[in-house]
């Protein structure tokens, strides 16, 4: 089938990033989502008001396009199997987002795999919590297994007391896992087609400051034999889902080299977002064409390296930080990419920069303009 009308369930920043690749395409794209000013409304040819979660909303979406791909996957999937089963099309598929959005069924499904994934156990209920962590050591991670992002839903937990407190007052399912002493955290995009060809981007290091991404280095200063293990992770991963779409594969690596999975997002991801700029194909334009059924593109870098630094809110306020912005925008080689949210509040995404680098030794004097002009550093 000739496809030239993508739904997209979920109106962020991620589908508004899709708009210049669908253009370049040749491609319409139609937006599910709640608000009039969310940040793809003004890249659609049409919307759906609607939250992301409403699966008739879907049914309509569905209408008006000839398949669905989701930048959101926060979805009510057993609602949406029900049109899948009617002929719906989703890429990527139902069934390879339901092992994902629980993160214990995750966990499940990678170790099932033989993946390598931190130890981990479901909080069965906040009843007799003790008996339950009997073989575990202090600290370790505790998270909700739905609906978490950007670190909400989850605690480092160094006692007793504070475990049962968040898991008797927050009535939701948690799982625990061990605190990995990870000395970095790594990331890598990769993109499965209709015909199961993948690609793969340059692996990137992400660091998190309380738990949100902060900053993203491409490529990681890593070696060639753990890009060949985070590569080949990637390759099961998307296989054995057989996905069609752009995954975020997170993970962690430790003082000994040992990598571990992180978390899987069946979407593109905020680690991926330099490759807008200093790629050959940005991980958008790679998303849309397996959505599309497009061959896939070169995922290489075209400079030596780049970092991407998130320009999160820091107070709640209406302005759109024009002086800054223009500010950001003067630093060489930067590529500013404001979302256009109307509301900041702290911790939210409203924008991100990347600055491409001749040097990589560059990177923390940058890293460094960029901060201290958005946080008045
Ligand atoms: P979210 O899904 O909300 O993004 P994550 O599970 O990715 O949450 O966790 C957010 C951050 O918390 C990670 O990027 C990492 O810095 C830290 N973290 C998560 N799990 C662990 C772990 N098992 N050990 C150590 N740190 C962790």
């Amino acid at each position: 089938m000739s496809i030239k009308r993508i739904g997209v369930i979920g109106g962020g920043q991620l589908a508004w990033m899709m708009g210049d690749a669908s253009k370049k395409l040749g491609l319409e794209l139609i937006v599910q989502t709640p608000n009039k000013h969310d940040p793809a409304v003004s890249i659609a040819s049409d919307i759906v008001l609607s939250a992301v979660d409403n699966a008739e909303a879907t049914e309509i979406l569905s209408t008006r396009c000839d398949v669905i791909t989701f930048e959101n996957e926060f979805v009510d999937l057993d609602a949406l199997s029900l049109l899948e089963k009617q002929g719906v099309c989703f890429r990527p598929r139902l069934a390879a987002l339901s092992p994902l959005l629980d993160k214990y069924h995750q966990r499940c499904y990678l170790q099932d795999l033989g993946l390598p994934v931190p130890e981990f156990l479901a909080i069965e209920s906040s009843v007799n919590i003790a008996s339950q962590i009997q073989n575990w050591q202090f600290p370790f991670v505790l998270k909700a297994r739905r609906h978490g992002y950007d670190g909400q839903g989850t605690f480092i937990i160094n006692d007793l007391t504070t475990l049962s407190t968040i898991v008797s007052q927050s009535h939701t399912p948690f799982l625990i896992e061990e605190f990995v002493p990870f000395t970095r955290e790594l990331a890598i995009i990769a993109t499965r087609s209709v015909t199961g060809e993948i690609v793969t981007y340059p692996v990137v290091e992400t660091q998190q400051e309380q738990q949100v991404c902060r900053r993203v280095i491409a490529p990681a200063d890593i070696t060639s034999a753990q890009t060949a293990e985070i590569v080949a992770i990637a390759h099961k991963i998307l296989n054995s889902l057989e996905v069609i779409g752009t995954f975020g594969i997170e993970l962690f690596i430790t003082a000994q080299g040992k990598i571990l999975i992180n978390e899987i997002a069946p979407r593109t991801h905020n680690s991926g977002h330099f490759s807008l700029d200093a790629c050959v194909t940005s991980q958008f334009e790679q998303h849309l064409r397996a959505v599309a059924g497009l061959p896939l593109a070169d995922t290489s870098l075209t400079v030596p390296g780049a970092v991407m630094v998130n320009l999160l809110g820091y107070e709640n306020s209406n302005s759109d930080y024009q002086a800054k912005r223009q500010e950001l925008s003067a630093i060489p080689h930067a590529y500013l990419h404001w979302y256009g949210k109307t509301e900041s509040r702290p911790g939210r995404k409203l924008g991100h920069i990347t600055v491409l680098l001749e040097q990589p030794q560059d990177r923390e004097s940058i890293i460094q303009t960029i901060e201290s002009i958005w946080y008045c550093k």
